[in-house]
């Protein structure tokens, strides 16, 4: 009786939860059609997936702003540090932008979409992007304007402007980007204020994302449920999410070993065996901001890199660099466009691979911080961020996975960095791979 009582106490984790939100919105959405509750469906369930929607896109501006300055503005030893920290964020933006092109160059040639037929393409757009036809006039109306239109567009001409409509989330991190790098020019004493009230408005955004992510169950159950799913829906999802896996394994395994190899002395099987504890980790927590302790851990104990370096590298890493994260925006915004049967231009996919970079900076490194992030992306370039319903089935595995690679990209470069600083010690020098405790492991957020 006792036992049974604290199994029964015992908390079901929230993706466990998600899954069966997911798992009864897709029976829902499936059973909808033959049973004659599609309407029924559109007026009393499907607004409860707006209203997640909705919180996602509330918190967005938010998160990008706090999460931005904050990290920004911790980059206060870049004076010290200034080469390396030059160095690594040089990579780091190096990196991410291979990401980005590498899921774009993937979705374009495998074109997930297109499994869908016209009719469904249609359909899907009618019912998910009631203003579509306006946001792609506008994004026209952008490129009409000329080559470097893009780079002027970053840039607000007035605040309150950027901070009140979503399509503006570039200039809301250009403007998050200059605050923070103003804040590291300010003297230190100044600024503490600013930096103690980003720090704890940061605390508060992240518990606000987490209130938003409970809710998350039945958001992810109320979108399924009012989307008329089909075989050839599920189809379109599967070649999907194969395309994100595979630019996922193009950049473990071909990316990375390749950096490795052209700038380390680090062999790759090494490499790989030291750094699997924090990609188990990072699958199974999906937060690489949980996972840091252990791929530091890892980074220094197996692979050698002193601490000095895995100290700076590691933490801005698991903050800006997530290389999965960014594969997976790429890929996302242009099956949801390909799915709503709309051709984008180059100039809209450069939109799409510059949006994806700097929301993967701006992403938190926490469950499902890549999904609200793509939500800027899919607005920059005029798409309704409703169509993250077609995907969000498909999240839960698919943030497991790139969280596992944003923890390799990481340890990465901070093998390149601590080679580049004479501050990694050879393989004979280290002996065999030890054991991890990954009992420091703070899984809370996942
Ligand atoms: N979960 C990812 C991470 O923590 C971020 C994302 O959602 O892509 O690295």
């Amino acid at each position: 009786m006792l036992t049974k009582n604290v199994v029964m106490k015992k908390k079901m984790p929230l993706y466990a939860k998600i899954l069966i939100g997911m798992g009864i919105g897709l029976v829902w959405g499936i059973a909808a059609g033959p049973l004659g509750i599609v309407e029924f469906t559109h007026d009393w369930i499907r607004p409860f997936g707006t209203i997640f929607i909705n919180c996602l896109k509330l918190i967005a501006v938010p998160l990008i702003i706090v999460s931005l300055i904050d990290g920004v503005s911790n980059l206060s030893d870049v004076s010290k540090l200034s080469r390396m920290g030059g160095k690594t964020i040089g990579l780091y933006i190096g990196t991410t932008i291979i990401a980005v092109t590498i899921g774009l160059t993937l979705v374009n040639i495998i074109d997930p979409g297109h499994y869908l037929s016209i009719e469904r393409r249609d359909q899907l757009r009618e019912s998910f992007a009631a203003d579509l036809d306006t946001s792609i006039i506008t994004a026209h109306g952008t490129k009409d304007s000329g080559p470097l239109q893009i780079l002027v567009d970053i840039v607000p001409d007035n605040l309150f402007n950027s901070f009140s409509d979503n399509t503006n989330m570039l200039q809301v991190i250009f403007f998050a980007i200059l605050f923070g790098v103003a804040m590291i020019l300010s003297p230190k004493d100044k600024v503490a204020p600013v930096k103690n009230f980003f720090d704890g408005a940061n605390h508060v955004i992240l518990s606000i994302v987490d209130i938003i992510m409970r809710y998350a169950p039945v958001g992810v159950f109320a979108l399924l449920a009012s989307l008329t799913i089909d075989l050839e829906l599920l189809q379109a999802l599967s070649v999907y999410s194969l395309n994100v896996v595979l630019g996922l394994a193009i950049m473990v395994f071909v990316t990375y070993p390749l950096l490795l190899k052209s700038m380390t002395k680090v062999k790759y099987s090494r490499f790989m065996k030291a750094v699997l504890p924090a990609q188990i980790l990072g699958f199974s927590t999906s937060s690489s901001a949980a996972t840091l302790p252990v791929t530091m851990d890892c980074v220094e104990k197996n692979l050698g890199v002193s601490e000095e370096v895995s100290s700076f590298v590691l933490p801005l890493g698991a903050t800006i660099n997530m290389d999965g994260t960014s594969i997976h925006q790429g890929v996302s915004a242009v099956f949801i466009a390909q799915a709503f049967g709309i051709d984008l231009s180059l100039g809209q996919q450069l939109t799409i691979l510059m949006t994806a970079v700097l929301a993967s900076i701006g992403a938190a490194a926490v469950p499902g911080a890549g999904i609200i992030m793509l939500i800027i992306v899919l607005e920059a370039v005029g798409l309704d961020p409703a169509g993250l319903a077609l995907i969000l089935a498909v999240d839960r595995p698919l943030d497991m996975l790139r969280t596992a690679v944003n923890v390799t990209g990481d340890s990465t470069v901070a093998a390149i960095i601590a080679s580049s600083e004479d501050a990694i010690k050879d393989e004979s020098e280290l002996g065999k791979i030890k054991e991890i405790d990954t009992s420091q492991v703070d899984t809370s957020q996942s």
